[in-house]
C-alpha cells in the first residue's frame, strides 16, 4: 500500500483549539498522517488496532492521547514551562504506540520510552520509528511489573501514561514505582465505577501517590465516555512493589 491509497486524516483545527487549546504544526500534521499510513500498512500483518477509519483515528487515537497530557500542551503551558526542562515519559503497555507516539510528536522536550510486553509490537514501532524521524522516542519490549524493579527505570519518570491495559489499580502498580517523587501517572480509561475509584484510592495509598484529580469528559465526535486519572506520587513505592508478573492484575491492591 503506498500513501496515495490511504484517505487523509481530518484536520479538526476547531476541535483541537476548543477542546485542547493547541493546534498541530503543518509538520506535526503530517507526522500524525504519517503514523496513520504506518499503522494501516502495519495491520495488513499485525493485529495491531482496529480503529482503522481516518475519522475514528484521529479521535480514538491521537486526540484521546493528547486530551489525558493537555496540561503539557496548551499555550499556557509552554510559556510557563522552563525552557529546556526535559521531561521524561513511559507509556506502559503501548501497543501500537499510543498515546505515546502522539504525546512524543505533540510534546516539546520530551523524551518518550515506550513498554510493551509483546515483542512483535515493539519490533513493528521500532520498525516505524526511522520512518516517524523522531530522535525522542524509544521502545522497549519489557513487562510493567518487571522494569518497574529495574534500577534504570525505578522513579526515573516525570510521567507515566497508561491507556487500556489493566484494571484501575494494576495500572497504578505498574506506574507508580516508575515515577520520581513529585512526578504523575496518567490512566486513561472509558467507564469509571464509583468501586473502581474506591478500590483506586486503597491502592494508590499503599503505593506512595494520592488521587490528584480525576477528569469525566466525552470524545468530541462520538461522544464517548472517558475519565482520566491522575495520580501524584508523594512517597517512594516500598521496594515490595510492583508485585512478580501477573500478580497485579489477577490480585489487584
Ligand atoms: N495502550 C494501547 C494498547 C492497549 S492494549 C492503546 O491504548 O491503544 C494493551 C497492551 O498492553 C497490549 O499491547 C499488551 O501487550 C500490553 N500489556 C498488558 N499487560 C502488560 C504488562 N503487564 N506489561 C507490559 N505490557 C502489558
Amino acid at each position: 500500500m503506498n500513501d496515495s491509497t490511504i484517505s487523509c486524516l481530518p484536520q479538526m483545527t476547531d476541535i483541537w483549539e476548543k477542546t485542547l487549546d493547541w493546534k498541530p504544526s503543518p509538520q506535526q500534521q503530517e507526522l500524525f498522517q504519517r503514523l496513520y499510513g504506518l499503522i494501516l500498512e502495519g495491520n495488513r500483518q499485525l493485529n495491531l488496532t482496529r480503529i482503522t477509519d481516518p475519522e475514528d483515528f484521529w479521535e480514538k487515537h491521537l486526540w484521546d492521547s493528547l486530551r489525558g497530557i493537555k496540561f503539557l500542551i496548551s499555550v499556557n503551558e509552554d510559556e510557563r514551562r522552563e525552557e529546556g526542562k526535559e521531561i521524561t515519559i513511559i507509556d506502559l503497555g503501548t501497543g501500537a504506540g499510543f498515546p505515546g507516539i502522539p504525546v512524543a510528536i505533540a510534546v516539546k522536550n520530551c523524551t518518550v520510552n515506550l513498554v510493551d510486553s509483546t515483542k512483535k509490537k515493539i519490533t513493528f514501532i521500532n520498525s516505524i520509528l526511522p520512518q516517524l524521524n523522531l530522535n525522542n522516542l524509544k521502545a522497549t519490549t519489557c513487562r510493567a511489573e518487571e522494569i518497574g524493579r529495574q534500577r534504570q527505570h525505578r522513579e526515573a519518570y516525570d510521567i507515566a501514561l497508561i491507556r487500556a491495559v489493566a484494571s484501575a489499580s494494576a495500572c497504578a502498580e505498574y506506574a507508580l514505582p516508575l515515577l520520581k517523587q513529585g512526578g504523575l501517572a496518567v490512566v486513561y480509561r472509558g467507564s469509571l465505577t464509583d468501586e473502581e475509584t474506591i478500590n483506586m484510592e486503597n491502592a494508590v495509598e499503599q503505593l506512595g501517590g494520592i488521587i490528584e484529580s480525576i477528569e469525566k469528559f466525552n470524545t468530541p465526535i462520538s461522544n464517548s465516555d472517558r475519565h482520566c486519572l491522575y495520580l501524584r506520587k508523594v512517597a517512594n513505592t516500598p521496594a515490595k512493589f510492583p508485585r512478580a508478573v501477573g500478580v497485579p492484575a489477577q490480585r489487584p491492591l
